[in-house]
């Protein structure tokens, strides 16, 4: 399941390209709901930059995958479909879980907040029906920047931090996640 690391892409991505595989995520999110049915967890990781398949994003994602299934094994919820995508465009994951939507939505949100790496996360979780359950709806507030105390939508707007400065930031976490005694 978790993705190699030395088969990253590294390729420079333009928003056309970026636009589309959004397009093509949500496709393929509604043919899982039309086949499996269940709650759907799509999750991808923060990647800035033009460069949204490195060995750096890999590994971010690859422990938010491993964190994903202990979080569901520990919850007693079934994984019923689960398929990761190396694209270039960013790593994606989907999993089809049989859990009420409601607390697996809470249990992503608190992995996210609590996971050292969970900043570096997005886990978005659909109702069977297809309806993206957000943050705001289970009265958490929006995300805050990786480098500052602001709303990130602000930062991300405003370019307000360069992109090495992001990617120095998101390797020092992970250096510091992989170097810590084990959780
Ligand atoms: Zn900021």
């Amino acid at each position: 399941m978790p993705l190699y690391v030395t088969c990253a892409n590294r390729r420079t991505i333009a928003l056309p390209e970026l636009l589309a595989s959004r397009d093509a995520r949500q496709t393929r999110q509604q043919q899982w709901q039309t086949t499996y049915a269940t709650p759907l967890i799509s999750f991808t990781t923060v990647a800035p930059g033009p460069i949204k398949d490195s060995e750096l994003s890999r590994r971010i994602f690859n422990h938010g995958i491993r964190s994903l299934r202990q979080m569901l094994a520990a919850s007693g919820w079934q994984i019923v479909h689960q398929r990761c995508f190396g694209l270039a465009t960013g790593a994606e994951g989907l999993l089809a879980v049989d859990a009420p939507a409601l607390a697996l939505k809470q249990a992503c949100i608190a992995l996210e907040q609590h996971h050292p790496l969970g900043r570096l996360w997005d886990i978005d979780v659909f109702m069977p029906q297809g309806e993206l359950l957000t943050r705001q709806a289970l009265a958490h507030p929006p995300r805050r920047c990786l480098l500052c105390e602001r709303d990130a939508r602000l930062c991300a707007r405003e370019r307000a931090h360069s992109v090495n400065e992001l990617l120095n930031h998101m390797e020092r976490l992970l250096h510091d996640a992989e170097n810590a005694p084990q959780r």
